[in-house]
């Protein structure tokens, strides 16, 4: 008998690229370049309530530019319109009776939301079943969260602070130092301009042959999603990418300072590329040279790391307490009896509000799907602790909007508005609108920009809580800031 021919298969899932890939690159040395990327799409996932068509066109871009830089390289990525409880069986079956190929290895990196583990769980089981060999990998975090712990095994940080410490403390060790290395190295890197034509082996044409029933999804997903998006989709592909770490090469020195005035574009953009895994942490640690950061140092820079870090934490957070992505992680404010208004509610969405900022930070969310940080966290609090609605409204409606909509951070940032989450706003810390907006837009240029009607308005009229700005056509507050204010401790005091 002719022996079979072995090839690795890379299951892509929240890692959409090539450079530094973990996974991809474990299993191409194991293979000698002879593997195949495959994308499952799972419908469920276009049902789930966070579900946003704007983020999913973006993905479906990024997919396809994915698939481009593969197939350049000599690669192929395979979309199949199945979950992957449904796909990984076919597969199997299939080259179980294939004459020349055998499945070496399937190779995957690690996703730590709590759907996501529970799908891992059933593939693995599947595969130790079939006997076929898999490996998952570390990826999307520089430090997972089983690595990091309290001294004693097991107990996990729920402040931001010692964590942070702790996670630079590992982040200096050898061994993390190593691992980003090597994802450094790994396979054609991001700024490598090296074209490298056979850097992989094997198409999937090769190894179905005309036998395989299954057709490529993607183009019919991009042309179905298409109508539904609403908003501009930035550019995807590691070019893309590449022009955005050298944009923020000159911003990165002031971010300190420039990070928390929304009129500036002084934040990185890396978001909406570090949610799907067309960027990693790993990479912009390595690009900006943030590795030798110490706990004390207070530059742009370090404060940029900070900020990193800051998702890691959220990471953890949900990895040790997945029932967050349902309830307050504080149970005491489980029970909060918002008001819950919904006239309230719409109005906030669509940037109706009468509040400048608030509407404008909307605006801005409703009409290029992202929203400024500083701004975030106004319209969170705004909703919590002014209008005394739900935040998990306001979480749901973001991931509806936000191309870089995920739920750790998202979910952080909305139970660290409601006071509700690990080491959040204290709840009687109310932000006010109105000096946010005076001292984080001071001369209403951000304001001016996402809502034009107060284009002309002068800044008197566009600070002052008493201004009447009915006559630009604009809202009067559908609130008062102190009335509410009151209001929101009371219900915080249960
Ligand atoms: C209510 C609320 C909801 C949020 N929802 C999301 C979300 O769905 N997805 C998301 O990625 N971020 C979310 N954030 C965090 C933050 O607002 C965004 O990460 C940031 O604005 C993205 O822009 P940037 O890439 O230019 O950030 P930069 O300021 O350039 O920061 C660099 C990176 O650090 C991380 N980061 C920055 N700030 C935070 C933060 N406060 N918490 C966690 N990570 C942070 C992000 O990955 C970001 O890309 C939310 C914050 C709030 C207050």
């Amino acid at each position: 008998v002719k022996e079979k021919k072995t090839f690795g298969i890379h299951w892509f899932r929240r890692d959409l690229r090539v450079a530094g890939n973990s996974a991809l690159l474990n299993n191409w040395k194991e293979h000698d370049g002879r593997v195949v990327g495959l994308f499952c799409f799972d419908s469920q996932f276009l049902s789930r309530s966070d579900f946003s068509n704007n983020r999913f066109a973006f993905f479906l871009e990024t997919l396809s530019s994915l698939k481009q830089e593969l197939r350049a390289a000599g690669g192929d990525l395979f979309v199949v319109d199945a979950t992957p409880q449904k796909a990984f069986p076919q597969f199997v079956k299939f080259f179980e009776r294939s004459p020349k190929w055998q499945i070496g290895k399937i190779t995957y990196n690690r996703d730590y939301e709590p759907f996501a583990r529970q799908r891992d769980r059933e593939i693995e089981k599947f595969l130790k079943t079939e006997k076929v060999s898999f490996q998952s990998f570390r990826d999307h975090l520089i430090i997972e969260p089983e690595e990091l712990f309290k001294a004693k095994e097991g107990e996990f940080y729920q402040v931001y602070s010692p964590f942070s410490k702790k996670w630079l403390d590992l982040f200096q060790t050898e061994t993390v130092r190593k691992r980003i290395q090597s994802q450094e190295k790994g396979l054609e890197y991001l700024f490598s301009d090296k074209k490298k034509k056979d850097l992989f082996r094997l198409k999937w044409q090769d190894l179905l042959e005309e036998t395989f029933s299954e057709t490529d999804a993607l183009d019919r997903f991009i042309e179905i999603n298409k109508k539904k998006v609403s908003v501009p989709i930035p550019k995807t592909g590691s070019k893309a990418i590449r022009d955005r770490l050298e944009i923020f090469k000159d911003k990165i020195k002031n971010y300190k300072e420039d990070r928390d005035v929304p009129s500036i574009d002084g934040t990185s953009q890396f978001s909406m590329y570090l949610k799907n895994g067309s960027l990693t942490s790993a990479q912009i640690v390595t690009y900006f040279q943030l590795h030798d950061i110490h706990y004390k140092q207070e530059d742009g820079p370090a404060r940029f790391l900070k900020e990193i870090i800051w998702r890691e934490f959220y990471y953890h957070i949900l990895f040790h307490r997945p029932d967050v992505e349902n309830e307050a992680f504080l149970k005491k404010y489980k029970d909060i009896q918002w008001e819950n208004n919904k006239e309230f509610f719409q109005k906030w969405c669509e940037g109706r509000t009468g509040f400048p900022l608030v509407d404008a930070g909307m605006r801005e969310l409703n009409s290029t799907g992202w929203m400024h940080n500083r701004v975030r966290m106004v319209v969170s609090s705004f909703l919590i602790k002014d209008l005394l609605i739900d935040w998990r409204w306001g979480e749901k409606y973001f991931m509806e909007k936000l191309l870089d909509g995920d739920l750790a951070p998202n979910n952080g940032g909305w139970q660290w508005a409601a006071s509700t989450g690990c080491d959040p706003q204290p709840y009687f810390r109310i932000f006010n609108p109105w000096l946010q907006a005076k001292k984080f837009d001071p001369d209403g240029d951000y304001i001016r920009r996402f809502v034009p009607e107060l284009a002309k308005a002068p800044l008197k009229s566009i600070h002052d809580e008493e201004a009447d700005r009915t006559v630009y056509n604009y809202p009067a507050p559908i609130v008062k800031h102190a009335a509410q204010k009151a209001k929101a401790l009371s219900l915080y005091k249960l």
